[in-house]
């Protein structure tokens, strides 16, 4: 079976979150479930350094402002990709998102439209004469592409898409829609309309045949007013549709056994190695060399969904415990501000980071006692199950991905210092913490079961037929030439 994944991420090339995990990881999984899956990913300048051979297969004169190349690649790795090369769209250093002033890139809407329509176009026209059985899309940047795939026409070609964060939601004036020659009449509140403005996200809810989440529970809280932002009732109205898979984690690449980014290996037979770990840590984050502190670690986007404004508050208990805190993370101002001070305020026992470091990220893992992670809402969160995996016990917020019994519950400063309370008593007893770490590393968190799922649902939209979520069909502009 051949899947076509459409994103704008996909870890080794380019991440800036748990997206590029996941694509990164998932195609990898479902092989072992007989799926052969090609990335359709931008050709981002991080991309070139990590590729092998690849091919130019296809070309496009005018892709929303210049020309086009689409270039069949393959990673060191060995994965598969299909690289938009388009220079005038994509080759901009760093953060694929963001220009150099940390705003939005201006035609971020002519961006990913181009990814979107050059992945439906490579779908339908299958230059290289690999034809998709199902494409599946990611995220709003991705979201066009059933669209794209209907207006441009022929034979059914099921499209699933899933939902890794309804907080980002491709949002653009509605003036966008000419610029970008959609058909008008799809800009209704049953189209790509989300109350004046086009958004591209709605367009992947709408048209795509089957809809996924990453969690089983945030499939069922993205229906509620509370964490629906303003699509639950069409997230309601595809209920029969949509389903939550779990996402995994690539045990190879988060593998605390063979990770060249720590300071000594370990695995649950022998955690001698953590030790070593955790005094590197320490070094490193100009932390106190204390054998006896509750070591906690937070790698996170710095933003209010991440809950990180409760812990500055509750630093101080953090500290009478007797704990450190490690903290890598980047993003809102305010929250970097609060940070930077709060390490200077409690030299020695905060140490922070303010950047976005992945080499770095696998030692605040492998060093820490406990990893923290308060969400406001998670759709799945990842650094939670990194945790698991490095016998790193994860402190989480009940919510999401993250909902387990003993968690932050309620979601707040003090639901957070109760269970900062309770994780400091554990810790004090050796044995029994020690019990947790073990029992933690033992947990499976790989991709395998989830994968299935995926392989499930491909096989349900194949046999299902013909998608007439869209009338009509025509020409969409900008063929391969
Ligand atoms: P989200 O996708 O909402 O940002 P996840 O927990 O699903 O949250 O995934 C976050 C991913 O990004 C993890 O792989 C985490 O290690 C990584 N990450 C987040 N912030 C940083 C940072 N500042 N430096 C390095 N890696 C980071």
């Amino acid at each position: 079976m051949n899947i076509l994944m459409v994103a704008s991420e996909c870890f080794p090339f380019i991440k800036t979150g748990g997206l590029g995990d996941v694509v990164g990881a998932l195609p990898r999984a479902l092989a072992h479930f007989g799926c052969n899956v090609r990335v359709v990913l931008p050709n981002y300048p991080s991309a070139a350094a990590q590729l092998g051979k690849s091919r130019p297969i296809a070309s496009m004169d005018d892709l929303f402002g210049g020309p086009a190349t689409v270039v069949a690649a393959r990673g060191k790795d060995g994965r598969d990709l299909v690289l938009i090369d388009a220079p005038h769209l994509y080759d901009r250093p760093g953060n694929p998102y963001l220009g150099p002033d940390g705003r939005d890139w201006s035609d971020n809407h002519l961006r990913f439209a181009a990814l979107s329509l050059a992945a439906a176009r490579f779908a339908r026209e299958a230059p290289d004469g690999w034809h998709p059985d199902v494409v599946h899309c990611h995220d709003w940047q991705a979201g066009l592409t059933p669209f794209y795939l209907a207006q441009i026409g022929g034979a059914h070609l099921p499209a699933i898409f899933t939902i890794h964060n309804l907080a980002f939601q491709g949002l653009f004036p509605a003036s966008e829609v000419q610029t970008l020659g959609l058909p008008p009449q799809a800009f209704t509140p049953a189209g790509f309309e989300y109350y004046g403005q086009l958004s591209f996200l709605k367009a992947g809810l709408v048209f795509s045949d089957r809809l996924t989440t990453v969690s089983p529970t945030y499939a069922v809280e993205l229906q509620t007013p509370q964490f629906g932002m303003g699509f639950d009732g069409l997230l309601r109205s595809r209920q029969a549709d949509l389903v939550g898979i779990l996402n995994g984690i690539d045990e190879t690449v988060w593998n605390p056994e063979a990770d060249p980014f720590i300071a000594k290996p370990y695995s649950p037979r022998s955690l001698a190695g953590k030790k070593i770990n955790r005094a590197a840590l320490q070094a490193k984050m100009g932390l106190e060399p204390d054998p006896a502190a509750l070591l906690v670690s937070v790698i996170s986007r710095l933003t209010d969904q991440k809950g990180l404004d409760l812990l500055a508050e509750t630093l101080p208990r953090l500290v009478e415990l007797g704990g450190q805190l490690a903290l890598l993370g980047s993003g809102a101002a305010d929250l970097e501000m609060m940070f930077r001070a709060a390490g200077a305020n409690y030299p020695g026992r905060v140490g922070v980071r303010i950047d976005y470091d992945e080499p770095l990220s696998p030692l605040l893992l492998a060093g820490a006692d406990a990893i923290l992670v308060p969400s406001r809402f998670e759709p799945c969160g990842l650094t939670q199950l990194y945790g698991l995996r490095y016998g790193t016990i994860p402190i989480v917020a009940r919510t999401g991905g993250l909902a387990i019994p003993s968690s932050i519950d309620p979601i707040n400063a003090e639901g957070l210092s109760r269970a900062l309370t309770r994780a400091a008593v554990l810790f004090a007893d050796g044995r029994c913490w020690s019990n947790l770490v073990q029992a933690a590393m033992r947990q499976s968190v790989g991709w395998s079961h989830s994968a299935a799922r995926y392989r499930e649902l491909y096989d349900t939209v194949i046999a299902r037929g013909r998608n007439d979520r869209v009338g009509a069909t025509g020409t969409a502009a900008g063929g391969f030439s």
